[in-house]
């Protein structure tokens, strides 16, 4: 299938690995230009030089933490004219209600709302001059359905996600759509935390908490990163005109509810 943005651009925040590496490679393949960016410098040369060689697009990288003023400066001055935004983060740590400070919540919010959400106000007004544009927020499964341990991810996608709501509605008219990817437990190395993170607490093994961990997923595995990348690349592309303000759910049937 041709996602019709074959010469687009875009750009990906905390890229070098993971889903926003597979959404990275999905876009090259449709043949779109990539601005890259994660903190890590050798991961994220690494990452661009695989794609630009296998794809043969246009590929910059730019390192920073992308939850801070000073990452997000150096990532828009290499990205100003981008077509497609995919907004990403690390996600806050696994914890408990009782253990969190106010440090920890603004900790969260800063990653998961409020780093999306400047990216967007940065990159938005050109997009709707120009009178197209993609935005996808990776957000999580934990914004419509609880995840024991991940309150502080809730908290802060689920603020995200309000802000998307009313923000995709007020400028759909301009030919830019923004949606929400909800990724499930997919095989990254975030999963590998949190396996390990589960079998700490849980006092057990990472084979049984990868098995507790799949027994809720009625596709009986983790997803991969291809599956994800290439949803990603196909909300950014020609034929997502019609979809906004969605939150779509990648997570195998986990969340158990009928919408
Ligand atoms: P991952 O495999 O650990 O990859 C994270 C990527 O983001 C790396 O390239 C990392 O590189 C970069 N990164 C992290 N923090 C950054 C920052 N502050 N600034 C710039 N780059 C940063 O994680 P993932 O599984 O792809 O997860 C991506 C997002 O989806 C996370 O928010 C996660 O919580 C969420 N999610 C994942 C799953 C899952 O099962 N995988 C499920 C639900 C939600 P550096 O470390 O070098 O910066």
């Amino acid at each position: 299938m041709d996602l019709g943005i074959s010469g687009k651009t875009a750009l990906l925040c905390a890229s070098s690995k993971g889903l926003g590496f597979a959404s990275a490679k999905a876009l090259a393949e449709a043949g779109v230009d990539l601005v890259l960016n994660a903190r890590g410098a050798e991961a994220l040369e690494a990452a661009g030089e695989q794609i630009s060689k296998r794809y043969g697009v246009a590929v910059t990288t730019v390192t920073g933490d992308i939850t801070t003023e000073a990452g997000r400066a150096a990532v828009l001055a290499a990205a100003e004219n981008v077509d497609i935004l995919v907004t990403n983060a690390g996600g806050p740590p696994p914890g408990k209600w009782t253990e969190w400070t106010r440090d920890d919540f603004i900790g969260a919010l800063d990653a998961n709302m409020l780093a999306p959400i400047a990216m967007m106000q940065a990159l938005l007004p050109g997009m709707m001059a120009r009178g197209w544009g993609r935005v996808v927020n990776i957000t999580s499964q934990s914004v419509k359905g609880p995840i024991p341990g991940l309150g502080l991810s809730s908290s802060a996608r689920t603020g995200l996600t309000g802000f998307v709501a009313v923000t995709a509605r007020d400028i759909a008219h301009t030919g830019v759509v923004i949606n929400n990817l909800l990724p499930g437990i997919h095989a990254t190395d975030r999963a590998v935390a949190l396996d390990l993170a589960m079998a700490k607490r849980e006092n057990i093994t990472v084979e049984e908490s990868i098995r507790r961990r799949t027994a809720g997923i009625p596709v009986g595995r983790f997803g991969t990163p291809d599956e994800f990348g290439a949803t990603c690349a196909f909300l950014c592309s020609q034929y997502s005109g019609y979809i906004v303000g969605q939150n779509i759910l990648l997570d195998g049937g986990g969340i158990n509810a009928t919408f």
